[in-house]
């Protein structure tokens, strides 16, 4: 059975992407920190919607858990196979440098940096014995072009940019994508406090997009029609930076 593990995908941009795994045919592995009631909901609307899946819970940036909870799945679901890994998870925690905390700093990093390195290496596993997948980490325009209040973050993303194109070269002979999409400014939570109408005149399509929006770019790189193009990073951000 070919599944797709979408990281934080009780919220946001994760809970599209389950959407539209879902819609392609995956069996959908719903991952979430701690918010059971949203995760709940993913993936209620996921069998509404009549696909299939079911929630794993466990903290990205805590490789033991990682190990733990998402090897222990691999190890006893032999039938089934994770042929799209979506990283998806992510934290911010926005500060100038000069008052960063050091836990501000580690967080950040973990979730998204290490997150990526731990859940993807052991995924990658059995994408290489299948000589099949797709993986697409979900960074920023934060990492491409750097924001101030933002130096973990942008380090962070940053950081999984450079990963996305060394990994694409690692594997792509045995039959495996790995690209990025980097979201500009989407509505959900992690965007909540900003204000729309202040910030839309910086961005030519003069709105914030939809986690539908990069869910629709995350599916396309998942796809069959994606087959030969690995390494890139794709921006939607109505056309704010690039
Ligand atoms: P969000 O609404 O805040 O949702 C975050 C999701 O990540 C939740 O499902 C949360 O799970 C999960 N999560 C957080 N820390 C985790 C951890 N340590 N382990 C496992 N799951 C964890 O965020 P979002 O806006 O959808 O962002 C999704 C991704 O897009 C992030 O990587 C973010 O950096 C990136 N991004 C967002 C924007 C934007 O404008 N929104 C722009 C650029 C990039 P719980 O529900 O259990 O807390």
């Amino acid at each position: 059975m070919k599944c797709a593990l979408v990281t934080g995908g009780s919220r946001g941009i994760g809970r599209a992407i389950c959407y539209k795994m879902a819609e392609m045919g995956y069996y959908v592995l719903v991952n979430y920190k701690s918010n059971a009631v949203e995760a709940d909901k993913t993936l209620a609307q996921i069998k509404e919607n009549g696909g299939d899946g079911e929630l794993l819970k466990f903290d990205v940036a805590n490789k033991d858990d990682i190990n733990q909870v998402l090897g222990g799945w691999i190890e006893s679901n032999g039938e089934k196979y994770i042929g799209a890994l979506i990283n998806n998870a992510g934290v911010k925690d926005d500060v100038l440098m000069i008052w960063m905390k050091d836990e501000q700093w580690d967080n950040v990093i973990k979730t998204s940096l290490d997150g990526f390195f731990y859940v993807t290496r052991l995924v990658l596993n059995n994408m290489l014995i299948k000589k099949y997948g797709r993986i697409v980490n979900i960074v920023s325009l934060s990492g491409l072009k750097g924001l101030p209040g933002q130096i973990n973050y942008s380090a962070a993303k940053a950081g999984v940019i450079g990963a996305t194109k060394a990994l694409a070269q690692e594997v792509g002979r045995r039959g495996i994508t790995v690209n990025a999409v980097a979201p500009g400014f989407i509505k959900t939570d992690m965007t909540e406090g900003l204000d729309e109408k202040e910030l839309r005149s910086m961005i030519p399509i003069r709105r914030f997009g939809t986690p539908e929006e990069v869910a629709c770019a995350v599916g396309f790189l998942v796809s069959e029609g994606a087959s030969y193009i690995t390494g890139e990073i794709l921006s939607v951000n109505g056309g704010l930076y690039s």
